[in-house]
């Protein structure tokens, strides 16, 4: 007997039939003698509608009543699948992310889980119930909801599976696993066997969002072994599991990119101790992460400073930089959102020289055109125009020897 978290997405969940193809799938581990928790996301689509919703009603929708409203989509399907589960006369029943005692902090929008208490869970399980929970919620310790960001059902479904020491955590979605590219954007993209939690936290990092960052993290903090796989077939997928030693032999194991960054750029600030300090300290009090930063000296004792923020704060970056801008003597303050951050990413990069030089050979001989770089042990970023990031993803591909034959 297995303890399994099967976590299903969205495009999974879209309808009433496919949640029903979901009630069979789950009954099938259960009638061979699993215990399961089943974590579901909103059906496809939905979470965006309500947040339309929200933005019809007012120009910016308070953050906690954004939270109880983005969290009726996962109640929906929770409630279905359970009442679908007891229709087929099985026991179960559904628990929304409070109930299931995911304690979050207190940030609206994009709360992180602090502790599950899985006491209830655990308890309706060894009751003889299949255990249906509404993903991407929990509440804080006031007990107020909270979401967990987009992509948060995998987070949800990760961290019960630690906090329950599920023996694994099977992540249901509309691909057949994790892949060396986006498969969507590239058809050479190969279906990836096994990956490292770290690999794999980069890619998500880097744009890959088939799994939440978060719940990678969670994975690789609890040794979650996490399987990634289709709702629509029952092809094996990908394994993320700690790094083995063979790992280490592929140089470049994926490429990802990422169009939900924007880049802000400070002119002429003055080339002097602690500058740095004065634009980046408020951007880090207002909670927006920025991401890569370059500075290019010009003569004359003055910088320019140039960095990435999401998509999403750059209304907010730019606020918070004309005024610093100002304090400093900044003689220009830009923002550009047409950009895009390819990346490769490979454990191989550790021990082997000139990845570098390949992906910018590469990116060169479509004459797309590197604005920023920037690098870690295990991956490589540049930041492109986005209207060349498919081109620049197949491109890399190729390059890298990742196509399908
Ligand atoms: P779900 O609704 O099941 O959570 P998501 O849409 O969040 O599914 O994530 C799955 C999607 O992630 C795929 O449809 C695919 O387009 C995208 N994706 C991006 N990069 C990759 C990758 N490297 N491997 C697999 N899927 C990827
Ligand atoms: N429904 C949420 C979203 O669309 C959470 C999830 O699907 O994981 O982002
Ligand atoms: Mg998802």
């Amino acid at each position: 007997m297995a303890v399994k978290v099967q976590k299903f997405g969205g495009t999974s969940v879209a309808d009433i039939d496919r949640i029903k193809h979901v009630a069979q799938r789950v009954i099938k581990s259960v009638d061979q003698g699993d215990q399961a928790v089943v974590v579901l996301s909103a059906m496809a689509g939905v979470t965006d509608n309500l947040i339309g919703l929200a933005k019809d009603a007012s120009d910016r929708p308070d953050k906690q009543e954004l939270d109880v409203l983005l969290a009726t989509g996962e109640q929906t399907t929770a409630a279905l699948l359970a009442m679908i589960l007891k229709s087929m006369g099985y026991k179960a029943r559904s628990f929304l992310g409070f109930q299931a005692g995911i304690v979050t902090d207190q940030t609206p929008g994009k709360a992180r889980i602090l502790d599950i208490q899985s006491n209830r869970v655990r308890q309706a399980l060894d009751d003889g119930n299949i255990v249906v929970v509404a993903g991407f919620q929990g509440a804080n310790q006031n007990g107020d909801i909270t979401t967990l960001g987009r992509g948060g059902s995998d987070t949800s479904a990760v961290a019960i599976a630690a906090a329950i020491k599920a023996d694994v955590c099977e992540i249901f979605t509309d691909v057949d696993g994790v892949y060396t590219t986006d498969p969507r954007i590239c058809d050479k993209a190969r279906k990836i066997n096994r990956i490292s939690y770290d690999e794999m936290l980069e890619m998500a990092i880097l744009g890959a969002k088939v799994l939440q960052i978060r719940s990678v993290e969670f994975a690789k903090k609890y040794n979650v072994p996490v399987h990634v796989r289709s709702s629509f077939n029952e092809e094996e997928g990908t394994m993320v599991v700690n790094e083995s030693n063979d790992m280490e032999s592929v140089v470049v194991s994926g490429v990802t990119c990422d169009l939900n960054e924007a880049r802000i750029t400070l002119k002429r600030v003055p080339d002097q101790p602690g500058v740095s300090a004065k634009i980046f300290m408020p951007l880090a009090e207002a909670e927006i992460i920025v991401d890569m930063i370059i500075q290019n000296t010009r003569s004359g004792g003055e910088t320019d400073v140039t960095f990435t923020v999401p998509k999403d704060d750059l209304e907010r970056a730019m606020e918070i930089s004309k005024k610093v801008g100002e304090e400093i003597g900044a003689t220009e303050i830009l923002f550009a959102d047409d950009i895009a951050k390819v990346s490769v990413i490979g454990l191989g990069m550790k021990s082997h020289s000139g990845v570098a030089a390949t992906m910018f050979q590469a990116l060169a001989s479509e004459n797309i055109n590197i604005r920023l770089i920037s690098t870690s042990e295990i991956r490589i970023s540049c930041v492109i125009t986005d209207k060349y990031a498919e081109l620049a993803v197949r491109t890399l591909h190729t390059a890298f020897g990742l196509d399908r034959e």
